[in-house]
This record gives C-alpha cells, structure tokens and sequence, in this order.
C-alpha cells in the first residue's frame, strides 16, 4: 500500500462497479442501492461506521482513518471490480498538488504514466490533461515518462470540478452485489471444489443455504469439523444477507442405498442429497441447488450420470465448475482462503482419508434412468427423505 503523511493522506476509497455498469438504468439504480447498504454493512460487522456515496459511475467510501483495513474490507465486496484509496482535490489546485506531492506518490519508481477518465465539460480534453500534468510531474520527480510499462500509474479522475488522485488499484471480487439474485441451498462437502461453486454463485448474487450430508461413520466427526471451518470462510464473503447452513444424517440412506445399488451406489447417493436439497429448498424459499461437480473430472460426473441425478431434482441444478479445470478451481479456492480448510485430512465420514466406505469398487459412468428407478423401487425414498429432514441440524449460529 502506498502510504503518504499516514492515513490521513487519503480522502477514502474510490470503487468501481463491474457488470451493474451494463445494466438498464432502472436494474442499475436497484443494484447500486444495495451494492452500497452491502458495503456499509460489511463495515459495520467489523464495528465500523462508514458513510458510502455513488458519484457518476464510482462508489465513494469513507476510510474511516485506517485505510488498510477499510480497503481489506471493500474488497470482499462483490459486484466491485477494484477499489483504490484516492485523494481529493479542485481541479483548480490539482497542478499544485501535483508538484507537491507527486514525488512521493511516485517513491521508489523509475518510471510513470499519467491516466486521465474525465466526465463533465471541459475545455480540455482529458488527452491534453494526461499531457499537461505529466509534463509537472516528469519537471518535479526527474522521473521518465513510460506509457507502455510504467512502474506506476498516476491515474486522476476528473468529475465536473472535482479530482479523485490514486495510484493503487486492488482487485475485488467482481460480480453482482449478494442479494440481487435469489437464494440457493448449496451441497458443500468441505472438499475444494463445492466452496468454490459456492463462492461461485455467490459472485452471481445468490444468498447461499449451505447443505452438509453427515455420515458420521469412523466417530470423530473430523468432516463436519471441516464443513464448518471452510463454511465460515464463507461466511466471511457473505456480506449483506444471513448465510445460513445445515447438516443432516445421510449414513442411514446411504446404507440402504449400498444394499441394492452396487456399481449405481454413487449415483443414487447424490440423487438423495439432491432431493433433500430441494427440500431444504422449500424451506429456505431456494431457487436452486448449487454443487461443485465438474464434467469428467471423476469418473462418476459423466454427462449420463449428470443426466440421471439431475432428474432426482425439481430445481434446476447449478454447477459453477462445469467449464473449469482442476487447477482453475484450485486457483480458486487459493484466492478465497478455502483451500487450506479443504485440504485437511478428515478421517471420519464418506469422505475420509480412505475415501468413500459406501464407493463401489468400480462406480458406473453410465447410468441409465430405467436402472436407477427400478433400485430406487426396492427402498422406500419417500421415508428416507422425511427422516433425512427430520434429522435436519440449523448450523447457523456456528458459524
Ligand atoms: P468436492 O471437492 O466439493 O468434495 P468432488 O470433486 O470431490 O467435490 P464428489 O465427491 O463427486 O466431487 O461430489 C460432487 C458434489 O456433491 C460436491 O461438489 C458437493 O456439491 C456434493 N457433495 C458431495 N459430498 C457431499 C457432502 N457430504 N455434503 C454435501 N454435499 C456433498
Ligand atoms: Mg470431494
């Protein structure tokens, strides 16, 4: 972070909006308004009042005095693209301010470029600008002008009368503002790719219901330990709306499932976590199911079997990771701070160091319907969804 004089340098922080800036006005105008009661919300949480203004296209965030801590703040935000601390000047005093301060915005640099956006009339253009106050500073620093691959980028953005100066662009997370879009209930395993996905949709503007389908085999309860921990990094994007999060038995049907499924055992595993997810659903007043299945990445997420589980559900299923490779989600999941969460050992569950106790020795990659429906017959689904849901556990307030 570029630090000048302290804190007190920076007037706050200036954020620029990704995708609402292609909406329709009226869309806009919504998204906006809660791009902006999300942020003052992500403050609050943190004990931390803060007054946020839309100007032209920019979201104005007040700094509160500590401005590492309100950027790391904004930029878990999503629907911001990127965040940057500015200072404010007149127009009429930004040439003095330039030859006054622009050695120190540009310490440690050999090189710099001038970048000017500029709304509003003028008798300049904002080329003539970019020109006029790189020729200040170039007389002030001794330092070389460098358009193509300057070390750092004054940029100034002019509005009207007012100039906002920056040099430190910080990526957020891009996006639509959480809450635009309706809930989800999410199937999170605590693996790496279901908070993915899950992060995934919530960049979309899905408010997530976090699903956990507990098989508490082996005792130690090491994988809803490991749930909770990568739910709770969730929970830190989560800003503006409840994140909410479940657990339920899924041993029970997992066991009957083993009776009569054999080479179909995972198949039908995930067509129960899918029904019970649309009940959870109904509840919530979800829209959807969210999973962090791929195609082809395992074996068993072939497109027959895709075709097959999909059809257990009544909502549509959402798989963020469809298009993505492993290392993508790996990416990922190393950006969001899931992945050291993930990748715990859990010894206990279906998903336990030594795998899946219920995986058959060689799953199906070709599930056919008519198979599937005549197992099903054999157990009683109904039943095993009902006390899948009776066994339903609020984690919420865990988290
Ligand atoms: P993950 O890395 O998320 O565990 P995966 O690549 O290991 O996924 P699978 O084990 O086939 O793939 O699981 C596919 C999806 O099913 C998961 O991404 C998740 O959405 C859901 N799922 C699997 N196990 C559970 C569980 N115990 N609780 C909730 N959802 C689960
Ligand atoms: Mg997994």
């Amino acid at each position: 972070m570029n630090r000048i004089n302290g804190d007190s340098f920076w007037s706050g922080i200036l954020a620029a909006y990704s995708e609402i800036a292609l909406k329709s006005d009226r869309v806009r105008v919504k998204f906006v308004s809660k791009l902006k009661s999300n942020i003052i919300e992500a403050f609050k949480s943190r004990g931390l009042h803060t007054r946020v203004r839309h100007r032209w296209s920019r979201i104005l965030i007040d700094c509160n005095n500590d401005i590492d801590l309100s950027c790391r703040i904004a930029s878990r935000i999503f629907g911001l693209k990127y965040i940057a601390p500015y200072r404010y000047v007149d127009l009429e005093e930004l040439e003095s301010f330039m030859k006054t301060y622009s050695p120190r915005l540009l310490k440690g640099v050999e090189s710099f470029a001038i970048r000017v956006r500029r709304t509003g009339t003028h008798s300049f253009t904002s080329k003539d600008l970019e020109r006029r106050v790189g020729s200040i500073v170039k007389a002030s620093s001794n330092l070389r002008v460098d358009l193509d691959n300057p070390d750092r980028t004054i940029y100034i953005e002019v509005h009207d009368n007012e100039c906002y100066i920056y040099t430190n662009r910080i990526e957020a997370p891009g996006g639509l503002p959480l809450g635009t879009s309706s809930r989800v209930v999410s199937l999170v395993s605590g693996g790496i790719d279901s908070p993915v996905a899950t992060w995934l949709i919530m960049k979309r503007g899905c408010p997530v219901t976090m699903l956990f389908a507990h098989s508490p085999v082996g005792g130690d309860e090491s994988d809803l330990k490991r749930f909770l921990a990568v739910a709770r990094i969730l929970r830190e994007w989560h800003i503006g709306e409840e994140i909410r999060a479940y657990s339920y038995i899924h041993s029970k049907a997992l066991k009957e499932i083993c009776k009569v499924a054999d080479s179909y055992t995972c198949v039908l595993c995930r067509r129960m976590m899918y029904r019970v997810a649309c009940r959870v659903a109904e509840i919530e007043g979800a829209k959807a199911i969210v999973t962090g299945e791929n195609l082809a990445q395992v074996a068993s997420q072939t497109l027959d079997n895709l075709y097959v589980v999909d059809e257990a559900s009544n909502l549509p299923v959402l798989r963020p990771l469809i298009g993505l490779e492993k290392e993508d989600s790996v990416n990922i999941a190393r950006m969001i701070g899931t992945y050291e969460a993930s990748i715990t050992a859990v010894s206990s569950g279906c998903r336990s160091i030594k795998g899946c106790w219920a995986r058959p020795r060689k799953p199906t990659t070709r599930a056919i319907l008519d198979r599937v429906r005549e197992m099903e017959s054999m157990i009683d689904v109904d039943k095993l969804v009902d006390e899948a849901i009776s066994s339903l556990k609020d984690l919420s307030n865990l988290l």
